[in-house]
């Protein structure tokens, strides 16, 4: 469980396992698509190499 800020509900919201639609590992981190209460499709990137990738745009 985590939460998201949906843009299209404009609030955030809890995102529970079951609204998880795919996992993948990438290069990346990991790309979490999952289903907003709302219906909408998102995603979220995630995991360490997500972490790199912000500590490196922070620093830049
Ligand atoms: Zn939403």
């Amino acid at each position: 469980m985590f939460d998201n800020n949906c843009q299209v509900c404009a609030s955030r919201v809890l995102i529970f396992p079951s609204q998880i639609t795919s996992l993948a590992n990438t290069d990346h981190g990991i790309v979490l698509t999952f289903t907003c209460w709302c219906g909408t499709e998102q995603t979220l990137v995630t995991g360490k190499a997500a972490r790199a990738d912000r500590d490196h745009v922070v620093a830049a």
